[in-house]
């Protein structure tokens, strides 16, 4: 069982992946979603209020199914001393109750903006007054002509969600958290160290699944559960130390 593992580890590692994420399909097939999307697409200086649009769709109560899995790890997970690298980039894990000291999301957010040039590696708030509008306008209340594109205060470029796919992604939205990461992955050595690896298949590997590998073979005293709906497999050096689930994690979460 995965409960008793974790609770006989003294430490947790978690890694999630895009199994756990919001989908742009379940987007998709929300209640005025592709109405929005439709009057933005292919418009030059309507574009940049996509991402707007997918960060309205992915409030926590839209996603009852991932809030609850998120539920059950908080819960399972709860006195530990843990760390999570997650490369979704819904937010939906944040203000979960998870430690926030302790996640680290080299992806990205939806939570804050960046220069689009990254003229000075400055990261910025998403402002109240703004997202307001924003709101109003998918709630029908304000008009789209009353809502102009957010601007660096230093250059004048557009601000864009800080995340991996901008052309000058900033990485100083995760670089702390993942200093903080490393450093406590050197306090797992010779540990009891559960690694619980939730739906991360090959985007990414060098984040997640390849290092976590690497933590498992070198720590003898760890134990790997990896979860993945097609991607289970594990390989001939940790098998012996880990345990292979074919399911979707969310799933998984639900039965545990
Ligand atoms: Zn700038």
């Amino acid at each position: 069982m995965l409960i008793q593992d974790i609770t006989e580890a003294e430490l947790v590692l978690v890694g999630i992946g895009s199994e756990m994420q919001v989908k742009l399909q379940t987007l998709k097939d929300m209640p005025g979603f592709e109405e929005k999307l439709s009057v933005l697409e292919g418009e030059q200086d309507r574009e940049w209020l996509i991402p707007f649009l997918i960060r309205y769709y992915l409030k926590r109560e839209f996603h009852p199914k991932i809030t609850k899995a998120y539920e059950k790890l908080l819960g399972m997970l709860e006195g530990k001393n843990y760390f999570i690298v997650s490369l979704s980039t819904d937010d939906l894990i944040r203000g979960m109750g998870f430690r926030e000291e302790r996640i680290t999301l080299p992806c990205g957010t939806y939570h804050l903006l960046q220069c689009a040039e990254d003229c000075g590696g400055k990261l910025f708030q998403i402002e109240e007054n703004f997202w307001g509008r924003v709101s109003g306008w998918i709630e029908g209340d304000v008009s789209l002509e009353e809502l102009e594109e957010p601007k660096c205060p230093d250059c004048g470029a557009p601000l864009v969600m800080n995340q991996y796919g901008q052309p000058k992604y900033n990485e100083g939205g995760y670089l702390k958290s993942w200093g903080k990461y490393t450093k406590w992955l050197q306090g797992t050595v010779n540990k009891k160290l559960c690694i619980l690896e939730l739906g991360a298949g090959m985007e990414f590997p060098s984040i997640v699944r390849w290092p976590f590998e690497k933590v498992c073979f070198y720590n003898q005293k760890s134990v790997f559960w990896r979860v993945h709906s097609s991607l289970f497999q594990l390989s001939e050096e940790i098998k012996m130390r880990g345990k292979s689930v074919k399911s979707d994690p969310l799933t998984f979460l639900g039965e545990q």
